[in-house]
């Protein structure tokens, strides 16, 4: 479900024109909408009422500002992965109590800035982790509230670059040492370890990797439970996954009806951290032709985006469809590699794909760019980022600006 839609052949993002934006702002250009994004985050809400979950929405799929600040607006917390991350959410104005922190490499500067602010769960990923955050907290004569990250030792059906929760990944602990560290971790004096957190990969579009997991994990929670180890909180992480091709992933109200009967006989307190879920469909990044280049082997179009723009293609072998702004008038197609500027053959937005004949000039937008788009953006060969605008019905406003030449060389010293 998305509000970018034709009228007229011309594409839409909600009530304004994308042809409009790209004249006024130029390519390459992210464009937001407001209620596809916030859309996502109450189906997911209304689905799980029965536990009344808090939803911390994943920062690094979409740090910018203005979408942290709207979904703190409605309500939702944040789920972090460093300090730069941290400094966001607070900027956006979220209340510290519905911030959690995962991470395998937590600095001792980040963990002491995360405590200070009070935040409300580290998800520990290892004994050292724990150990040292426990020696901070006392440091600061604070007790900070923990949960640890399990790693299940499940397998979902995603790329293996976004599953996490094998124990073949650096993420989270097996179930043996955890035990161990539960334990142990009775002892330290400033940690107070009151929940389990899971979080095993993302784009998982099937509910059964997850019913599995939490199934383990609250087991091992009742096991906990004998032994003295009481556990409030259960984090199911986030990894929902959407529609980029032709996948049939599980609406909200699938999963709730898939995981919440286990959830709610726990008993325990429920938190999700839906990244991709809630933003990825919500964006398009639009481009424009800069030419046809036709080759005795095969035919590229080379367009003003690359992979630093928009890494998942060369990154992940992702697909995104990739229309027209304006669809023509004639059904002919061209089989096409949609290529981007940068020097490297791994630049590329897709492959042999089909498309509506498409001349020097025209605009296109890439789909469901908003999860893993702008955040995974860089300057590689020297370009600037791009712009992004976010819409809400007929209102457009500018969110990030578009980098200038200056911006690239700010912080180097000659
Ligand atoms: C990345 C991440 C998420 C969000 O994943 P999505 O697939 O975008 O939902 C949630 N929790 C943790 C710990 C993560 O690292």
């Amino acid at each position: 479900m998305h509000e970018f839609k034709f009228k007229n052949n011309l594409l839409y993002c909600e009530d304004v024109q994308v042809r409009d934006l790209v004249k006024k702002y130029n390519t390459p250009l992210y464009v937001y909408s407001y209620n596809t994004f916030i859309g996502h985050f109450l189906k997911l809400k209304a689905a799980f009422q029965q536990v009344n979950p808090l939803i911390c929405y994943s920062v690094k799929a979409n740090s910018n500002l203005a979408i942290l600040k709207a979904l703190v607006a409605r309500g939702a917390g944040l789920d972090i992965v460093s300090g730069g991350e941290l400094f966001r959410a607070i900027r956006a104005g979220c209340d510290p109590a519905k911030i959690v922190y995962a991470s395998v490499g937590k600095t001792d500067v980040e963990i002491e800035e995360a405590i200070r602010k009070g935040i409300k769960f580290f998800n520990v990923e290892s004994l050292p982790e724990l150990e040292n955050i426990n020696r901070i907290a006392g440091r600061l004569r604070k007790i900070t509230n923990v949960a640890i990250r399990i790693n299940p030792d499940v397998a979902p059906k995603t790329h293996h670059y976004i599953t996490t929760g094998k124990l073949t990944n650096k993420f989270g602990i097996d179930f043996a040492t955890a035990r161990k560290v539960l334990l142990l971790g009775r002892k330290l004096r400033n940690v107070n370890i009151s929940g389990i957190h899971i979080h095993i990969g993302s784009q998982i579009t099937d509910g059964a990797p997850f019913l599995e997991a939490i199934k383990k994990v609250i087991a091992f929670i009742s096991q906990l439970k004998l032994k003295g180890v009481n556990i409030e909180y259960l984090n199911i992480g986030g990894g929902l996954g959407i529609i980029y091709q032709n996948e049939k992933p599980q609406t909200a109200d699938e999963f709730a009806r898939k995981v919440l009967p286990v959830l709610k006989d726990s008993g325990l307190k429920i938190i999700m951290e839906p990244g991709r879920f809630i933003i990825g469909s919500a964006a398009i990044l639009a481009v424009k032709v800069l030419y046809i280049k036709k080759t005795p082997l095969k035919n590229f179009m080379i367009v003003d985006a690359g992979m630093n723009d928009l890494i998942r293609p060369a990154l992940y072998d992702a697909h995104h469809e990739i229309v027209p702004l304006k669809t023509p008038s004639s059904k002919k197609t061209m089989k096409v590699d949609v290529v981007g500027p940068i020097c490297e053959s791994g630049d590329f937005l897709a492959k042999a794909r089909n498309l509506p004949v498409t001349k020097e000039g025209d605009f296109l937008a890439v789909m469901c760019t908003g999860a893993y788009g702008f955040s995974m953006a860089s300057n590689y060969n020297s370009r600037r980022r791009p712009a992004e605008v976010l819409i809400k019905g007929d209102q457009v406003k500018l969110i990030r600006k578009r980098e200038s030449q200056e911006d690239l060389i700010r912080n180097e010293i000659w």
